[in-house]
């Protein structure tokens, strides 16, 4: 049976067997698990960080950004969890499935790179000190010879 709506649960951690129709968000292990919308009966996992899924809870229900696309199930079913309500996003293509796990690939990498150009911009500078220079042979020279 297709699931229409998704119920936020808060729990400590995921029970042994999730009904369907709930969200189990364990805030703990920033991580939400539901069964997928389709009615497989597959556990769907998704976790929060600023490259997973971010989730915001109105106070009576959760969305879930990006979409979930459970491509690793038979169904393949893919859908976004909007007010707790389930809107299918339609049959992907393998291509567009593709270019959105390039855009994650890329996501991170841009999230790990900011990382090292911060690190990069801690270090400090080294100071080079050209003022400091010996004074040339000319000038010696000149001194020597009474200019
Ligand atoms: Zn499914």
């Amino acid at each position: 049976m297709t699931i229409k709506s998704l119920t936020p649960q808060f729990v400590e951690s995921f029970p042994q067997k999730l009904e369907p129709g709930e969200l189990y968000l364990a805030m703990e292990f920033a991580t939400a698990a539901h069964l997928c919308a389709c009615g497989c009966g597959n556990k769907v996992i998704t976790p929060f960080s600023p490259t997973d899924w971010q989730m915001s809870f109105d106070g009576e229900t959760v969305s879930l950004k990006p979409s979930i696309g459970n491509w690793t199930f038979k169904c393949r079913s893919h859908y976004w969890v909007r007010s707790g309500r389930i809107e299918w996003a339609g049959n992907m293509s393998q291509e567009a499935i593709n270019a959105g796990r390039k855009r994650d690939a890329e996501a991170k990498a841009q999230v790990q790179s900011s990382r090292s150009v911060q690190n990069v911009v801690r270090e400090p500078t080294p100071l080079t000190h050209e003022q400091t220079e010996a004074p040339s042979f000319i000038d010696k020279l000149k001194k020597w010879l009474g200019f």
